[in-house]
């Protein structure tokens, strides 16, 4: 084993190199825009900038920039993050809110299932029009409908309605859209969706929207509507941890596709999205953002 013993110079050599190495990369660090001059050779000059407090999710610091390089920062007496308060009232930490601890596959406030939880929140868009209105929110959940709209197979819109609806409804053209929408994880789209469908296709006959818009529990919320596909995507990928999840069928969403399709999502196994004839019949599931 003697020939495995360390050599003492060898080792002395590549501290060294380690040690030089950091030293150029320290005084590298700090140039000024063009390049040109080591503005910090000398070391930064920090200088307190801000404070920020911790959030619920972030830590909280005080931020300092150098003097010399102001694109050099350093946060430093970083406080830890608070995590959130639950209780039946809303959590008392600034900025936050947040009322609910509901893991996967939970009952929700609404009586449907909990199958999205997003502990930092997503943006649900609000709408004014002539349905109604209400602001835009930052919501932590999606809870779906425990059960299917009672009529099962509904139309998505009406065969006279050979018209693209507008007024902001979200449209993806192509699968490549939806794909990419999926990737990027884009939601909280579908309860303004649904309510710009049914202010375009009014209240005379029965159609997706209007029948999971319409969805009502002893709960007695009102602010039940069509996913959107990328939220039916979710819903599709929680089914496993999610109890009494459809397995089976095609589930309308509240994306359009053009004037005459609108995209479904298939919940057989594998599952996808699909796009399709507005007129065509397929299933209902309400949910809800919270
Ligand atoms: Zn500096
Ligand atoms: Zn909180």
């Amino acid at each position: 084993m003697k020939n495995l013993t360390k050599n003492p110079k060898l080792t002395v050599s590549f501290g060294f190199i380690a040690l030089i190495t950091l030293i150029a990369f320290a005084m590298t660090a700090c140039k000024d825009p063009t390049g040109s001059t080591d503005l910090c050779d000398s070391g930064h000059d920090f200088q307190f900038t801000s404070t920020t407090a911790p959030t619920c999710i972030d830590d909280g610091f005080d931020l300092y920039t150098c003097s010399r390089t102001p694109s050099v920062t350093e946060q430093r007496n970083i406080i830890a993050k608070l995590g959130h308060v639950f209780g039946s009232a809303a959590c008392p930490n600034t900025g936050c809110g947040i009322k609910y601890n509901y893991a996967l596959g939970n009952i929700g406030p609404g009586g449907g299932l909990i199958f999205y939880i997003a502990p930092d929140g997503f943006n649900v868009e609000g709408y004014t029009g002539t349905t109604g209105s209400f602001a835009q929110y930052t919501a932590h959940y999606l809870e779906v409908a425990p059960a299917n709209a009672a009529v099962s197979g509904q139309r998505w819109g009406l065969a006279s309605l050979g018209t693209l609806i507008e007024n902001g409804l979200t449209n993806y053209a192509d699968a490549t859209a939806v794909s990419t929408a999926i990737t990027d994880g884009v939601i909280g789209n579908g309860r303004k969706d649904t309510q710009i469908i049914i202010a375009e296709l009014g209240t005379d006959v029965e159609y997706a929207a209007r029948s999971a818009a319409a969805y009502t529990t002893a709960s007695n919320h009102t602010d039940w509507f069509l996913p959107s596909i990328t939220e039916l995507y979710f819903l599709r990928q929680s089914t496993s941890a999610v109890s009494g999840m459809p397995t089976s069928g095609s589930f309308w969403s509240s994306s359009q596709v053009n004037a005459s399709n609108a995209w479904r999502y298939s919940f057989s196994s594998p599952g996808g999205f699909d796009s399709s004839i507005k007129t065509d019949a397929f299933s209902v599931r309400a949910v809800r953002a919270f």
